[in-house]
């Protein structure tokens, strides 16, 4: 079998994959930030890299996976002024800015578990980690790459590439262009140069979430967290580092300046971004309202589908594109997705249940298999290449059909080569890509049998409610609140979503 190559975003390449100290790996991935609802976006991303985790457990590295939780310090327009995206969600909501953390980075966690994406190893949290983020301040101050100014500290860009050479290396950023380029935001006249950014900003008198440093009392800078927080529990180089590709600039390549800055060493030895996920051609993003969210795609209320799909249906749409290519949602994609996804997993159902006694000797037949199930594997080898590898597993389905149609003898080849051929199906298709047999006899899953109780369940309440029989539709309610079921009644009717 093939050696692993990964596509490292610094080399603009495909590299073999080395693990720093043989058999571990260390891997950080940004995480949410948990001032709203994940969108299918965001769960691309995280399941990109959860195949990408998951396949290297499969080779057999012990994965040290850490995926933080961003909850302070990202601003409104990712820019170094402005409100932060959780106080202004916690003011909108009448909440605590910690009751936002919490309420989101519960939905997130439910939409990680439906979508059966692995946890992490660790999931630090930004706000726990205020003193190693101070820490790091400091060690770049005293680096002499950042400097103070009215209680903010900034790193200082042109002084680190002037040490370096390195600022603009991981994004491919022109560096004289961001260097002369001019921004008219409030904070500007602090920075010594516009490509400078904010590692520790005061606080105003306003601000929800700070803290006291030793240069006024404020929060750290968004990028800060990820070299905190990846140095803490991986080390100051580790292997992998990845993130949406919306994430390269400014957010990566100002983590690889911090790091280099504190302890003279950069952070990652492999930088993997994965795709966006688009929508009508655009990116899907809440920001610009093209968005659709993960309850619509199951139950099929929105304009842009015609019925709802099952959460690995959509795992399995998301399967069929490389992590670094862009995946456009629509109707059809989605409809043979659903189609592709039966196929391959009744056919995998068939294949497990086979009592194979085999012929004794190999022959050709043998030989195909064996070469296909090693180009599943060539396939994933290749930088994670999930699209060919499910297409490999297409190119043996007829094999088992045949033995399901009775038009062959399982005579045909050797009980080894049966016990490769499901061995393959079971690690590629359950425990690489992630996907669960949630198909039953009627076709039916699990959210849509949910959603079909839950119509029954909201329709005995408004009985209830017209009945003004309050004691049972609060009961209704309450019961539904426990099990994290939140029901909304609107203008159009009432609804019901996962909290
Ligand atoms: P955020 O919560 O905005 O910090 O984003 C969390 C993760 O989702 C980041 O890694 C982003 O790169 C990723 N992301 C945001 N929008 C999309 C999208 N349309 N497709 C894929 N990933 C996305
Ligand atoms: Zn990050």
């Amino acid at each position: 079998m093939s050696e692993l190559h990964i596509h490292n975003s610094l080399s603009r390449q495909k590299e073999i994959f080395k693990p720093i100290n043989l058999g571990h790996i260390g891997m950080y991935v940004c995480g949410p930030t948990v001032y709203s609802d994940v969108h299918l976006g965001n769960i691309r991303t995280f399941i990109s890299f959860d195949v990408i985790y998951r396949y290297l457990i499969h080779l057999g590295y012990k994965v040290r996976y850490v995926r933080n939780i961003t909850d302070v310090g990202h601003l409104v327009g990712d820019l170094d002024t402005g409100e932060d995206k959780i106080a202004e969600r916690a003011k909108l909501e009448d909440l605590e800015p910690m009751e936002v953390v919490q309420k989101y980075t519960n939905g997130f966690h439910q939409m990680m578990d439906i979508f059966n994406v692995l946890p992490p190893s660790i999931e630090p949290r930004a706000t726990g980690h205020i003193i190693e983020q101070i820490e790091m301040v400091q060690k770049i101050l005293d680096n002499n790459l950042a400097y103070v100014k009215n209680g903010s500290v900034y790193f200082d860009t042109i002084k680190f590439h002037k040490k370096y050479e390195s600022y603009g290396k991981l994004s491919g950023r022109i560096i004289d262009k961001l260097f002369s380029e001019t921004r008219d935001l409030k904070n500007q006249k602090e920075k010594r140069n516009p490509a400078d950014f904010a590692i520790w900003m005061k606080a105003d008198d306003r601000h929800l979430m700070k803290w006291n440093s030793p240069w006024s009392v404020g929060f750290p800078g968004w990028h800060l967290e990820c070299s905190a927080m990846s140095t803490k529990y991986l080390g100051e180089h580790f292997d992998i580092h990845g993130g949406g590709n919306d994430l390269k600039f400014p957010h990566h390549e100002n983590e690889v300046a911090q790091n280099i800055g504190a302890c003279g060493c950069a952070p990652a030895k492999y930088w993997l971004h994965s795709n966006m996920l688009l929508m009508n051609g655009r990116k899907m993003s809440k920001s610009d309202g093209n968005t659709i969210t993960p309850h619509q795609l199951f139950t099929g209320e929105s304009e842009h589908i015609t019925k709802g799909y099952s959460p690995m249906v959509i795992r399995f749409f998301l399967m069929q594109a490389h992590y670094r290519s862009t995946i456009d949602i629509s109707d059809e994609a989605l409809s043979a997705a659903e189609k592709g996804y039966k196929k391959l997993i009744e056919a995998n159902r068939y294949l497990q249940q086979i009592h194979h006694e085999g012929s004794s000797v190999e022959n050709e037949l043998d030989i195909q298999i064996k070469e296909s199930i090693s180009s599943v594997f060539d396939e994933l080898n290749d930088d994670f290449n999930t699209p060919k590898a499910l297409a490999r597993l297409f190119e043996l389905v007829p094999i088992i059909n045949s033995y399901k149609n009775g038009k062959r003898e399982f005579q045909d080849f050797t009980a080894t080569t049966m016990a490769e051929l499901k061995q393959c199906f079971r690690d590629v298709l359950m425990n690489i890509m992630g996907l669960l047999d949630e198909t039953s006899s009627q076709g039916n899953n699990l959210y849509s049998s949910l959603d079909g109780v839950m119509q029954l369940v909201l329709e005995l309440r408004q009985k209830a409610r017209y009945n003004k029989d309050w004691t049972t539709s609060d009961k209704i309610r309450d019961a539904l609140a426990k099990e994290n079921i939140l029901v909304k009644d609107g203008k159009e009717g009432t609804s019901w979503s996962l909290n």
